[in-house]
């Protein structure tokens, strides 16, 4: 309780006066800006599985190191507008697996695409995620029918946790800070050969910790949504063991610190950034433990309120793909070409062999979610693997207070570069992985223009240009 003593802000205040008053009266409940409502869901598999996110792995998983858990936090301002933040520990959704979750949702809420945000934390030691169109022909057919199995009855568990969050709806109070933490690193490598996934201390890396507080109107804490731009593979390839990686142990740690509270982790722009080091289980709890006790750092510091409305926004970034390149052009990329790009040409060709060349897309409809809570934050949703480099482009087009940003939210298709990585080359390069294409560098203008329109849009004051 100490902490709303030696805190002076307004929100604070109003929680003392509330805490003044009998917990379950109306007046309490009417002084709350928020209601918010919490609910989980374990989606370990039950037995062996293919694991997404290494190439290189030839057989399914031999046990589980840690649990997978899909998380909720549904929330409503004063004048009713509701949204639903879902957050798993899994790799991604690309677009068909997170369209069809979110209008599973809908269908049983009511809510709309805006009002649903999804978030993997992109482990890359939880199950593939597919829904249709499993065809990898190195897995066997009884191994495929497992994986289409689980994600099946997953999006049905997406869509109940969706509706157990938001009938959990209670009086609650949000309140903001940020930390950082010191084992993110830039990945790309300059070497002699080119950029390589490596280690880049020099690099940008975004080692901030954003972090949520969710407080019943007593001061009690009822959940954390913290965020963390890395990607899961402190796990390698040699992994077989299901676990939600460095994010998955920083969830535990928080939840063992605060027991009852639900802690949700957000990806933020973590496509050019890995931890450092990698390789063992003991490393990644160790990330994990660092991690979850930053959280835990920040929860008892000093936080800023975070009141309402709340405004969800959703725009398709139409983002431009490179004109395809020649079939002479392809052929040389498929034989000497840089390694990540030659899946890419290899599919162009076979399109080009179809007859189909003509029907590949010109541009990408890159969905980007972005929640303004009054004037207090605002939530960009990212989607795809957006590289570290876009923090300080970002940064500087919305302004950087009072921002969150958050990326793999509600399609996963394939990493998002900056002009200048473009031309770099690297395998964050190597084009869409569903639909067939190149980036354009010309892309990061319509993405960066795209969330400043949305941003503005929701009521945030962004910088003149
Ligand atoms: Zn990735």
């Amino acid at each position: 309780m100490l902490r709303f003593f030696v805190k002076s802000d307004l929100a604070t205040i109003t929680l003392l006066l509330g805490s003044l008053i009998p917990l379950a009266s109306p007046a309490a409940s009417a002084e709350a800006e928020w209601r918010v409502g919490l609910a989980r869901v374990k989606i370990t598999p039950e037995g062996p599985i293919r694991l997404d996110g290494y190439a290189e792995r030839n057989r399914p998983s031999e046990g589980v190191l840690s649990d997978l858990y899909a998380k909720a936090m549904a929330i409503e301002d004063r004048d009713g507008h509701r949204a639903v933040l879902i957050t798993a520990d899994l790799i991604g959704f690309a677009a068909p697996v997170g369209d069809a979750i979110r209008s599973a949702i809908a269908e049983k809420t009511g809510l709309t695409r805006k009002q649903i945000l999804l978030n993997c934390s992109h482990t890359h030691s939880a199950p593939v995620v597919v829904l249709r169109g499993y065809r990898k022909p190195s897995v066997p057919e009884g191994e495929r029918r497992t994986v289409l199995r689980y994600n099946k009855n997953l999006r049905g568990q997406l869509a109940d946790l969706a509706v157990a969050g938001l009938a959990d709806l209670k009086p609650a109070v949000l309140s903001w800070g940020t930390g950082k933490v010191g084992f993110v690193v830039n990945r790309r490598e300059r070497t002699r050969y080119g950029w390589r996934i490596g280690v880049n201390r020099e690099g940008f890396a975004d080692r901030t910790v954003p972090v949520l507080r969710v407080d019943s109107p007593d001061g009690a804490l009822r959940a954390v949504v913290f965020g963390c731009a890395c990607h899961g593979v402190t796990l390698t390839q040699d992994n077989y063991l299901v676990s939600g990686d460095y994010a998955g142990f920083a969830q535990e740690h928080i939840e063992k610190e605060y027991a009852g509270a639900q802690a949700m982790f957000m990806i933020g722009c973590a496509g050019s950034a890995n931890p450092d080091p990698r390789g063992t289980a003991d490393m990644a709890r160790a990330q994990g433990k660092a991690l979850g006790a930053e959280v835990c750092r920040v929860l008892t510091g000093d936080l800023k309120p975070v009141r309402g409305p709340l405004r969800t926004e959703l725009a398709r970034a139409e983002i431009p793909l490179a004109p395809t390149p020649s079939r002479e052009e392809l052929e040389r990329i498929v034989k000497r070409g840089p390694r990540p790009k030659q899946f890419t040409a290899r599919r162009m060709l076979a399109a080009l062999a179809a007859g189909s060349i003509k029907a590949l897309p010109t541009h990408y409809p890159m969905p980007i979610a972005l929640w303004q809570f009054g004037d207090d934050l605002t939530l960009v949703g990212l989607s795809g693997e957006v590289v570290s480099e876009y923090v300080p482009l970002l940064r500087d087009a919305l302004g950087p207070e009072r921002l969150w940003l958050a990326a793999y939210c509600n399609d996963v298709f394939g990493y998002v570069v900056t002009a200048k990585i473009l031309e770099e080359g690297g395998y964050e390069t190597r084009g869409l992985f569903h639909q067939i294409g190149f980036l354009s560098p010309k892309a990061q203008d319509t993405i960066l223009t795209t969330v400043r329109d949305l941003a503005q849009k929701a009521g945030r004051r962004v910088p003149e240009r």
